[in-house]
């Protein structure tokens, strides 16, 4: 049986290139970075040439890199950080971002911020208009996602942050589920922070990086000794700061031709679901979007089981974000598109990366197919097409 791994929105498999490059850091050169001798100054030599290649490719300075356990850690401090500025109790954001984003906000919220969740279009496009007319003299923070895990919309990130910049509040971006597929470059944003995660573009687990601009406000949530210029206590993940480098340059330079290629890749499949009765792609007609996701949902058909039937036949997507999956309630980020609530389970979700082929492709669709009809075979009325 073929195996397809199309669940590269909930984590990539690590490149050879970036375990090759960790190894060294697994074995002989285990230095701690803050030794002063021979060995822990290979270390550190190692992170700041990985702290190097962030700053290139997201045209930042080093000193804005920090290296944290991953995206949550990132999206918390950055969040966190902002809610710090004295005379300011009110935080923008929207109802489709990441967990970790709206759980930091939920967070606050209980600790007395006013929070702003702002409605998305039904191809979930936040309005800059919309973001404009929520800021208030007590605003300290916006905070918006560059593209959705789970239907893959871009946000009109520069837009939104020249509103920002304009309007003296602080932009954050989550960038997980665009760094690697699409260019981000912190200037053109005008971001005061932005979140990216290894996992997500081949890189190891556990590692995330959170750029800040100079000046924007920082504070630690890990206490403890001066790494990370005091931002990020604890001794260096240094293979993983390694091996995220590693996979991010290697994304960075392949990205127009990987994203070509999962663009028509990702077209194959729509058309696919187009083909089967009773189906519905989700978030459709984004005017940007990543290349490789796509959200569909087929009437009286489960998302879970579908998943389950999938994962039978070598395939494997998700219902939902992983994060989320397990949650019977249905994805808020469909909910927020206007699916009703009665139907936000049955969403799966498919996301491609440059590694998977023409030939999984087309294994996948048939298997989609199957899947969908033996599911409607279960459940009692469904078994005719609609
Ligand atoms: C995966 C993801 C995160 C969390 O990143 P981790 O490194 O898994 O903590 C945050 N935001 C988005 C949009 C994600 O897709």
């Amino acid at each position: 049986m073929m195996t397809v791994y199309a669940d590269n929105a909930a984590t990539t498999k690590m490149s050879d290139a970036a375990i090759r490059a960790m190894l060294p850091y697994l074995g002989e050169i285990y230095g701690n970075p803050s030794s002063i001798h021979a060995a822990g100054q290979a270390a550190r030599s190692a992170v700041e040439a990985a702290r190097a290649v962030f700053a290139e490719h997201l045209n930042a300075d080093q000193r804005e890199i920090v290296f944290t356990s991953g995206g949550s850690e990132a999206n918390n401090q950055a969040i966190q950080s902002a809610a710090q500025v004295r005379g300011t109790r009110h935080i923008i954001s929207t109802r489709i971002e990441h967990h970790s984003v709206l759980n930091t906000l939920a967070a606050l919220g209980r600790s007395g911020f006013d929070i702003t969740l702002l409605e998305v279009s039904g191809d979930g496009e936040v309005s800059p208009q919309d973001v404009e007319a929520a800021i208030t003299p007590q605003t300290a923070l916006v905070s918006v996602m560059f593209a959705n895990n789970e239907i893959g919309t871009i946000q009109p990130v520069e837009q939104i942050g020249e509103i920002c910049w304009k309007r003296g509040v602080l932009f954050h971006v989550d960038a997980v589920q665009a760094a690697g597929k699409v260019e981000i470059d912190v200037k053109r944003i005008n971001a005061d922070y932005i979140s990216i995660s290894a996992h997500k573009f081949c890189g190891p687990k556990g590692a995330g990086i959170l750029y800040h601009r100079a000046g924007a406000p920082l504070f630690p949530l890990i206490h403890g000794g001066g790494q990370e210029c005091g931002y990020r206590a604890g001794t260096e993940n240094v293979a993983a700061a390694v091996g995220a480098a590693t996979a991010f340059a290697e994304a960075c330079s392949g990205m127009a031709e990987g994203a070509s290629r999962v663009e028509a890749l990702r077209k194959q499949i729509e058309d696919a679901i187009k083909n089967i009765p009773g189906s519905r792609i989700n978030a459709p007609d984004a005017e940007n979007r990543l290349p490789g996701i796509v959200n569909a949902a087929f009437s009286g058909v489960n998302g879970e089981m579908l998943v389950r039937l999938m994962s039978a036949k070598g395939v494997y997507i998700s219902s939902g974000s992983a994060c989320s999956s397990g949650d019977s309630a249905g994805s808020h980020v469909l909910k927020a598109i206007g699916v009703p609530d009665d139907r936000a389970a049955d969403g799966v979700r498919i996301s491609l990366s440059a590694e998977n082929t023409a030939a999984e492709v087309e294994y996948l669709t048939i298997a989609l197919r199957d899947s969908v009809i033996q599911a409607r075979a279960c459940v009692p009325g469904m078994g005719v097409t609609t």
